[in-house]
């Protein structure tokens, strides 16, 4: 079977070198990353080649107990996604097998099972987290193709180039890539054609949808609760954006870094919706261009500004630019280094390793231990509500994240610490975490995406310095403090 010559071409990556088995009985979608019926490339992909070979698509998504930082907060948000799913397949008729591991029912090899009985499978190319390791996994043993497609953002990582030191030199390249990515955008409805009523039944009980029995059976190491009033999955995530186009897009430009509790702030609180992929960000380009000008096909501005390359609308532009540029930063560096993020040595650029290592024996004024930054009992006010707002709704506002993440460098025994112990708090309590941007996020507060800031000082060398001090001078953070303490 040969794929049309198509952009999204682009996407794809063979990762098991096997010929299409015209024999399988299925086609497998195994969706492990992208949680989504719709706008996402690998369906879309799956879709084709089920058309093409003439045979069912049958689509898994999996949920294991076992994945790094596991708790109820995570899982429950991915299993409100799973049910969201296991809705929508009954209602189009799709064959969706959903499958929730237990310690009663480990599925073991479950996924090379199905993939023996397949033509191929596709699966998503993300590159961050388990995903990489579990795709490899399978390419390693299967004898089907596997293809990966990738379905991060609007234009295909494959089509960026070379890993970027600094935003400003990937923005230019979206930006020249938009126009025509945005145009084979995936399809908001999938062209599921007749895979629908095809006699196949799971070689296993698939998960029922029950998420609550389902989390009472399981007893996580790791003892996060779900964060009360937020709800995951794709549902949830059409409503959060239909809630941050129509009452908060109008005031991206000027609001999103003030540090005000949530419900009066601009940010969009999409993050978690993208992390878990239960959204897709060329839906949301797509509906916040269509609420600002009525239309995709907008005046394009001179590519490699930050501000008028999206049409004339302020918010429009300030907002694409964090949710395509700096989002794409991440899944790109991911992309190309992934596993450079393990340490600070082989993440960051010469100049902030050297700097950081200059400065590593500097004396600090405060020294914290891991428990101490967990339990948020340092002696800064806005660092410890930061630190308990993260705790306990999973969330932290923008520009307090940057200066959470900056002083547990300054108040680390040396640079590794205090970056490992950031790795480890933003993955265990933030919904967004586990994510390219947790580490690209976290790595910036150490010098990765930046240039050296003088003056030189302790610890921190040339990195960029922030304090709380400043940022309580520069934002009203009082409200924000009461928020934190009312939770
Ligand atoms: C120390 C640190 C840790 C971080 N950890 C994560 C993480 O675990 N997961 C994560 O998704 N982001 C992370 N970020 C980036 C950023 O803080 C969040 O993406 C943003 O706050 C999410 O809130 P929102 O959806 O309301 O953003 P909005 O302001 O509404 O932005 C819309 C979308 O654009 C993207 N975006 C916005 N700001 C950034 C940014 N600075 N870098 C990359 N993408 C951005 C996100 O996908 C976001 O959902 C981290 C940043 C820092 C400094």
């Amino acid at each position: 079977m040969k794929a049309a010559p198509s952009y999204n071409n682009e996407r794809r990556r063979i990762v098991a070198e096997h010929p299409i088995w015209r024999g399988g009985h299925y086609v497998l979608y195994w969706m492990q990353a992208y949680r989504r019926l719709s706008h996402n490339h690998a369906l879309d992909y799956a879709c084709t080649c089920a058309r093409e070979l003439k045979k069912p698509l049958v689509i898994y998504e999996g949920l294991r107990l076992d994945y790094p930082w596991a708790s109820a907060r995570h899982h429950r948000f991915i299993l409100e996604g799973m049910r969201d799913n296991l809705t929508v397949a009954r209602e189009r008729g799709l064959v969706y097998w959903p499958f929730v591991q237990t310690p009663h029912d480990s599925g073991k090899g479950l996924v090379h099972r199905l993939a023996e009985n397949a033509c191929l499978v596709v699966t998503d190319d993300w590159p961050c987290f388990v995903v990489p390791a579990q795709t490899k996994a399978l390419a390693g043993r299967t004898s089907r193709r596997v293809v990966a497609v990738d379905s991060n953002s609007v234009v295909p990582l494959a089509n960026l180039g070379a890993a970027v030191a600094a935003a400003a030199h990937l923005r230019p390249r979206i930006q020249k890539a938009f126009g025509e990515a945005f145009k084979h955008r995936s399809r908001a409805l999938p062209e599921f054609g007749t895979v629908g009523n095809t006699g196949l039944s799971a070689p296993f009980p698939t998960w029922d949808g029950d998420v609550e029995s389902t989390l009472r059976s399981i007893v996580f190491r790791d003892v996060v609760p779900p964060v009360k009033g937020v709800v995951g999955g794709p549902a949830a995530a059409q409503k959060q954006l239909r809630s941050f186009v129509e009452k908060r897009l109008s005031r991206y430009a000027e609001e999103r870094s003030n540090p005000v509790p949530p419900e009066n702030g601009a940010a969009s609180g999409l993050s978690p919706y993208l992390h878990y992929g239960h959204l897709s960000i060329e839906q949301v380009a797509f509906e916040v261009l269509q609420s600002a000008y009525g239309t995709c096909e907008f005046e394009m501005g001179k590519s490699g500004r930050r501000e008028g390359f999206y049409g004339s609308n302020p918010n429009v532009n300030s907002f694409l630019d964090e949710a395509l540029t700096w989002r794409d930063v991440g899944h790109h560096w991911l992309f190309h280094r992934l596993g450079d993020e393990q340490t600070l040595k082989t993440a960051l650029p010469t100049w902030a390793f050297s700097t950081l290592e200059k400065h590593t024996q500097d004396e600090r004024k405060y020294v914290y231990s891991a428990e101490q930054l967990e339990t948020a009992k340092t002696h800064d006010p806005l660092w410890n509500a930061a630190q308990t707002e993260l705790v306990k709704t999973g969330t932290i506002h923008n520009y307090l994240r940057m200066l959470w993440g900056k002083k547990v460098l300054e108040w680390s025994g040396t640079p590794e610490e205090a970056y490992q112990v950031l790795v480890h708090l933003n993955n265990k309590y933030a919904l967004d975490g586990r994510d390219p941007n947790s580490y690209t996020g976290i790595l910036w507060c150490f010098g990765l995406f930046d240039r050296p800031w003088p003056p030189e000082r302790p610890v921190f060398g040339n990195i960029r310095y922030m304090s709380s001090d400043n940022t309580a001078k520069k934002f009203k953070v009082g409200a924000y403090l009461d928020y934190v303490k009312s939770l």
